[in-house]
């Protein structure tokens, strides 16, 4: 059974978080990749806070370069409206063949809001959840989530508990446009891109 991971976010921009997040789920699963899917957002939503899917995706695809294991899909950028992630994993599912098993990788922030998520239900009855904790989360609150949706679904659930990054996106706009350095929480590239383009700079 080939295992392939599946890591949705705005990614606005990709940071050092993600892509240990990845990793970390390549080695603690034994996965064969990590398909990162960078989500459309509404046209109406983009101001020049944020990035538009094209640059989103341009610097996923450098943060990914030089990396074996991640790839990095078009696939919710090209869809009509915004993509619900049930109807990615459904195509992804067909895409990959009945033989691969999709483990769906999420911080715990994300992970503690999944019953509020179109189709829950399909979500965590046919897919594998790989979860990398995140600086801030309450280990209470995670367990009794855990819990309680592994004996509802029975899902397969991986708790990755490896040293926690504490760096958001946001962070990153925010530094940005005030003038402050992000070198380190990112990789070079990924800034190089930002620079060039001046992005977030508001
Ligand atoms: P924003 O600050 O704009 O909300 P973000 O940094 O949380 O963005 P997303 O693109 O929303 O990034 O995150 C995509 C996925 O990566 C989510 O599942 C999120 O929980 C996870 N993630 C993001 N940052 C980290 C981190 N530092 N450690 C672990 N997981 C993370």
């Amino acid at each position: 059974m080939k295992k392939i991971g599946i890591l949705g976010g705005t990614f606005d921009p990709v940071h050092y978080g993600h892509i240990a997040l990845a990793e970390d789920a390549v080695r603690e699963a034994g996965l064969h990749e990590v398909v990162m899917i960078p989500a459309r957002i509404q046209p109406f939503k983009q101001d020049r806070k944020y990035a538009s899917g094209e640059d989103r995706f341009n610097m996923l695809a450098l943060a990914a370069g030089k990396d074996d294991h991640i790839t990095v899909s078009k696939y919710e950028l090209e869809q009509e409206s915004v993509s619900y992630t049930y109807l990615t994993l459904r195509h992804m599912q067909e895409f990959y063949g009945s033989d691969t098993r999709l483990y769906f990788i999420t911080g715990t922030d994300s992970f503690l809001k999944i019953d509020t998520w179109m189709n829950a239900e399909e979500l965590l009855t046919n897919y594998a959840f790989i979860i990398g904790t995140r600086p801030g989360y309450r280990q209470d609150e995670y367990r009794q989530a855990l819990e309680r949706i592994t004996k509802t679904y029975g899902t397969e659930v991986i708790s990755m508990h490896k040293t926690e990054l504490d760096i958001s996106a946001t962070e990153i706009r925010e530094k940005i446009a005030a003038g402050a350095p992000v070198d380190d929480l990112m990789p070079p590239e990924v800034l190089r891109y930002i620079t060039e383009h001046g992005l977030y700079r508001v």
